[in-house]
């Protein structure tokens, strides 16, 4: 943030970017809990949303560019150093289906996009051929926006370090149904860390969003018996859409 930003001629899209970047902070302070550190302090309430801010948040897409722009040239972490683009995440606004990786691949981080290259294919099949929804029509983002060296896992401080502006794009999207693809999609939205044999095809909560863990599309890529599981996961979301399943 610029030194002006908080200034007293502030005007009020500046006003807006100061009080996303507080929730932002917040919700940063909020996730220390995870660690350890008691956030807010004993005794100490957590403020109301500033009005401001809120307004913003209901414009899905202004909300995601605020956030995009909070993050900046992002060197929050040491994967600043190797990536060659920070991955957002893509896709409409105003999604009602919202499915969460674990982090950008080398496809991903030369384009810019999530879910770009093979594993990314197999996504876009499972939303077209499977879902019969566009993929421009749902969202695809990640837990981490930089590619970790050599596709290694995320570490925890990584995620630490990451997880406001995921937090944040949720909260902004708004989605009806969000999908975790992969161990470390499911266990992030559904803050476990039960394997994923045992949680796909089970229907989760993430702030009062009901969430679906999966197989993640590169395990299919190896495993290409788990896509019949896949597909009744898919039902699964495509009745709390609401929308047709077929042979039903
Ligand atoms: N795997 C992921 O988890 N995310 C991507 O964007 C690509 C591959």
């Amino acid at each position: 943030m610029s030194p002006g930003k908080a200034g007293l001629a502030t005007g009020a899209s500046e006003r807006d970017e100061l009080l996303a970047d507080l929730l932002a902070h917040g919700r940063f302070l909020g996730t220390l809990s995870s660690v350890g550190v008691a956030w807010p302090p004993p005794g100490v309430e957590a403020g109301p949303v500033p009005s401001a801010a809120t307004a913003r948040l209901e414009d899905p897409a202004a909300a995601l560019a605020a956030i995009r722009e909070e993050m900046g040239d992002c060197r929050r972490c040491r994967l600043a150093s190797g990536r060659h683009t920070i991955v957002f995440g893509q896709g409409n606004p105003h999604a009602e289906l919202m499915f969460v990786g674990e982090a950008p691949g080398a496809e991903e981080d030369q384009q810019g996009l999530a879910f770009v290259g093979r594993a990314g294919q197999l996504l876009t099949d499972i939303i077209e051929k499977g879902l019969k929804m566009r993929r421009a029509d749902v969202w695809i983002g990640n837990i981490l926006k930089c590619r970790p060296p050599q596709n290694r896992n995320p570490e925890p401080d990584e995620v630490l370090a990451c997880q406001p502006f995921l937090e944040a794009q949720i909260r902004a999207i708004r989605p009806r149904v969000l999908v975790g693809l992969g161990k470390f999609g499911a266990h992030w939205l559904l803050k476990t860390a039960e394997p994923i044999t045992r949680l796909r095809g089970r229907v989760g909560e993430y702030e009062g969003i009901p969430v679906m863990p999966t197989y993640h599309p590169a395990y299919l890529l190896r495993n290409p018996a788990g896509k019949k599981d896949v597909w009744e996961d898919m039902k699964v979301v495509l009745r709390l859409l609401g929308r047709p399943v077929p042979g039903d």
